[in-house]
């Protein structure tokens, strides 16, 4: 027997539905590349987003076809979001801090038509516009004033308020199915090339709800919502869609993502969530405390894409009373699979017990399965000492890249995260290391983030990344590579000494090397395959 409810797609156009009709007065405000702050509500943003989507009709964008953007996070990259997904086609977004070669690559490969870029990247575009086999329209995501001087150079561009301009907004968003394809992103490729993640409408609305639950980033009609994280970059955690189901207040940084800039809009737009990756707070921070500055709204953060070392949950917590939601996911998995919200128990705990818990990537939000496997696929019991490789499963998980790229990326059913990590008995997952960032020591494991977090407590330590070097012996031994923070002084033994009774004797690194800077990805992320590549060889002492 069949149930006799409604049956309804589950659309993404859905929810910018909701936000006009239920909290049309919400603000979106956003730092532009033009330099001003600009307001509209959301009343407004959908109906610019009809616009637009007709406008991407007039210019002959199909269903399923791709319309990419390189843009900063701000209201015109959120209407496309609504009026590309919306309107059918596949909303593509390309990582502008890649390299030209991969961006054309990548745009190649997801048969992008239509282009929309911020004024930031004309030099890309130029760069890349002659290059790429598909791209039919380049659209300025700017008004007429700004257009660039020298836009002749690149045939085919247009100019998005333009585009709007020539339209009215009497459209109604088309009702499809809701497995048809919303949005694509490619994974960074640390190894090899990108592969693209095609999220459906389905997964999308559905990863949307998990996210916005209490115990999971808890986003509601009463926040205003800063993603630093970029919309370029898995969605931006799905905030852009978690905010309008709850008729959230939304700021969008734009190009503004120093220290400073963060802090003046998160105090003038009262902004009292906000989500990033570790490296964009800890120039935040370093700001703030420069400065003598407290946070008067912000009381929660959510920190994820790589370990948030505890020394920062700590220092939000201590000194600002801003509660940090470590939260851990992948492109593949939309991204967000677990969320370091308390349990009841948790709040009989100290203050050290708490933190203790936080350091943790948190636990599997609703929708998200996971398990630690051993290397013959076994399954490792939680609450142990052991950890193992962490595997997943969910209908917001990849099933299989764009174009069948890679091959079946499955094992039985579940997809292999690529991490290593642990699972206590509560059911809190701790990730110990990349499977390719492990360092084997005389055949036992040892976890590069639980060195890097150590070293980053370090008053003197701006940034540690604790490597894999050779070594005749054990084969292979922690270095740690370090970037000292501006004017301070710390040597080698004395940064070895910090470890002591913090972790097992035979854990402590053998080596220190102190560097100008550590190289950080495009995604923000300390790359340690160029580490290794540079120090692999280094001559450890004794060695
Ligand atoms: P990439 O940047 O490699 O394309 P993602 O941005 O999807 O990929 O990053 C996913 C990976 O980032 C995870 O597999 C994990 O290794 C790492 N990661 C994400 N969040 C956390 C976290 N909170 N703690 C530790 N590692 C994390």
């Amino acid at each position: 027997m069949l149930g006799q409810m409604m049956q309804q797609p589950l659309l993404i156009s859905s929810l910018l539905v909701h936000a006009e009709r239920h909290h049309g007065e919400q603000e979106v405000v956003s730092r532009r590349v033009e330099g001003d702050i600009h307001r509209e509500t959301y009343r407004e943003m959908a109906a610019r987003s009809r616009r637009m989507a007709k406008a991407l009709g007039a210019l002959g964008v199909k269903f399923g076809d791709r319309v990419a953007t390189l843009a900063w996070n701000g209201h015109r990259h959120m209407e496309l979001y609504y009026a590309v997904s919306g309107s059918g086609a596949v909303l593509h977004t390309l990582n502008p801090r890649l390299h030209p070669d991969q961006i054309v690559y990548i745009a190649d490969h997801a048969e992008d038509q239509v282009l929309c870029f911020d004024m930031t990247f004309w030099p890309l575009i130029q760069a890349v516009a002659g290059r790429t086999k598909t791209v039919k329209h380049w659209v300025a995501m700017t008004a007429r004033a700004h257009m660039p001087a020298d836009a002749a150079k690149v045939p085919g561009v247009l100019c998005y308020e333009d585009l709007l301009e020539a339209q009215d907004d009497a459209f109604a968003w088309p009702s499809f199915d809701e497995n048809t394809a919303s949005s694509l992103c490619y994974t960074s490729g640390t190894t090899g090339n990108p592969k693209g993640v095609l999220y459906s409408h389905r997964s999308t609305v559905l990863h949307t709800f998990a996210i916005a639950l209490p115990d999971s980033l808890s986003v509601s009609a009463t926040d205003c919502i800063l993603p630093v994280v970029p919309m370029f970059h898995v969605n931006a955690w799905g905030l852009p869609y978690a905010a309008c189901m709850a008729g959230a207040k939304l700021v969008f940084p734009g190009p503004g993502l120093d220290g400073k800039s963060l802090y003046e809009l998160f105090e003038a737009e009262r902004v009292t969530v906000s989500a990033g990756v570790p490296t964009v707070w800890q120039a935040l921070l370093a700001h703030v405390e420069a400065n003598g500055l407290k946070f008067s709204t912000m009381r929660r953060t959510v920190i994820g894409g790589s370990a948030c070392p505890p020394a920062m949950l700590r220092k939000f917590g201590d000194e600002h009373d801003v509660r940090v939601l470590h939260a851990w996911g992948m492109t593949e998995m939309s991204p967000v699979g677990t969320v370091g919200t308390f349990k009841p128990k948790h709040h009989a705990l100290d203050a050290e017990g708490r933190y203790a818990v936080m350091a943790k990537q948190g636990r599997a939000v609703y929708g998200v399965d996971m398990k630690i496997v051993d290397e013959r696929g076994a399954e490792l019991p939680w609450g142990g000492e052991t950890s193992g490789d962490l595997l997943v499963r969910g209908p917001w998980i990849v099933q299989q890249y764009f174009k069948g790229e890679g091959g079946d990326p499955l094992q039985d059913g579940w997809f292999p995260t690529g991490d290593v990590a642990k699972i206590d008995t509560d059911g809190f997952m701790q990730i110990t290391d990349r499977s390719k960032d492990v360092i084997k020591s005389g055949g036992e494991w040892i976890g590069s983030i639980d060195l890097e977090n150590i070293a980053m407590a370090h008053p003197a330590v701006a940034m540690a990344a604790c490597i894999a070097a050779r070594h005749p012996k054990w084969d292979e031994r922690p270095l740690l590579v370090v970037m000292k923070k501006p004017g301070a002084t710390l040597t080698r033994e004395e940064l070895l000494g910090f470890f002591e009774g913090k972790i097992a004797k035979w854990w402590t690194p053998d080596d220190v090397v102190f560097v100008e800077a550590i190289p950080l990805g495009a995604t923000g992320k300390m790359q340690k395959n160029k580490l290794r590549d540079q120090f692999r060889d280094h001559l450890l002492p004794g060695a």
